[in-house]
């Protein structure tokens, strides 16, 4: 029988109502998460690490990296097959986007959350982490990256985003659809993810700082940024990646420091890119020293502006370059 490590780090899937806090609180301890799932040993031999037990709003790309550290390690055991990583839903998108851009491996590796608690009348966990595991066994989900698996519905991390604050089916692949689905029997995939990209860091140095579009907004959080110290800051303009003009000025200040400045769009899907030449386009953006990014959210391209930049720091001052990486 195959082997599948699940690390736990928090979220709802881990907590339970505290009476005296009014609330849901972190319960659940990693070995309690998984003997809560009815038949989870038929689906494969599982072994419990707890990473942390903490809400995702505590997650951070150090803990992201520290934790892709450990799930690598794992699956270096060739009696491994794949392993799950259970994670509050608030930052999940977050956590399998890093996660994807560091797995080389062809192992899945499935990331799962709940929108209900363990204490609910009727928790999520329980059926989210069956799938999770019976996905990371799965020979059909080799080679497809790190995997988002919720309500039995199969995303790829770099496509996944969280649409609604409460409901179960809150995770959706916005014009992309979801990979596949969980079956009773088996895992079933319609498509597969396309041109994934995979970086090898050897640590997480470079700070990134992102910065949404404000109508009205002038260049002063981009001078923040600087004064904290980043290598990098991400915008997320609006549609085609336009922001307020007023940040043109900011921008070209962080240029001549070296500070590599990605524009990305808070649109769900598609890419920003110069189609317009006004002050605030990406065009004008160009001009004045940034690049765009991707199909990635600003919160995606943040860390994988990071993930970039740690691996490589030349390229906060090769836009060409730079750019090549950041939209593919
Ligand atoms: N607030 C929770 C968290 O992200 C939400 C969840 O897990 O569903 O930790």
């Amino acid at each position: 029988m195959k082997k599948v490590i699940v690390f736990t780090t928090g979220g709802t899937i881990a907590m339970k109502y505290d009476e005296a806090r009014g609330g849901l609180v972190p319960a659940v301890s990693g070995e309690d998460l998984a003997a809560a799932v009815p038949g989870l040993g038929s689906l494969a031999r599982v072994e419990v690490r707890e990473f942390s037990n903490v809400a995702s709003c505590n997650m951070s790309p150090q803990k992201m990296f520290e934790l892709s550290l450990q799930i690598e390690s794992a699956l270096a055991d060739s009696e491994v097959a794949g392993a799950v990583i259970t994670h509050g839903t608030d930052t999940l998108e977050e956590t399998a986007y890093f996660l994807d851009l560091l797995h080389g491996s062809d192992k899945p590796v499935c990331v799962v959350g709940a929108m209900r608690g363990a204490s609910d009348t009727s928790p999520d966990g329980p059926a989210n982490i069956y799938c999770a595991v019976q996905t990371a066994a799965s020979e059909n989900a080799r080679g497809k990256g790190v995997l988002v698996v919720l309500n039995n519905v199969i995303h790829a991390a770099g496509q996944v985003r969280k649409t609604h604050s409460a409901n179960c089916a809150t995770f959706e692949s916005p014009w992309w659809g979801p990979l596949g689905y969980c079956d009773q029997d088996r895992v079933i995939f319609r498509r597969a993810p396309v041109g994934r990209q995979v970086f090898h860091p050897r640590a997480l140095t470079a700070r990134v700082d992102l910065i949404p579009a404000q109508t009205g907004l002038g260049p002063e959080y981009i001078d923040f940024a600087l004064s904290r110290g980043c290598q990098g800051i991400v915008i997320e303009g609006y549609g085609r990646g336009n922001i307020p003009p007023a940040l043109e000025d900011g921008i070209a200040r962080a240029a001549a420091q070296g500070v590599a400045v990605v524009i990305a769009t808070r649109a769900f899907a598609g890419r920003p890119y110069e189609t317009y030449a006004y002050p605030g386009s990406v065009g004008d953006s160009k001009k004045h020293g940034a690049v765009r990014g991707g199909e990635a959210s600003g919160a995606k391209t943040r860390l994988k502006l990071m993930i970039v930049l740690s691996e490589r720091p030349e390229l906060a001052r090769d836009p060409a370059a730079l750019e090549k990486v950041m939209d593919s």
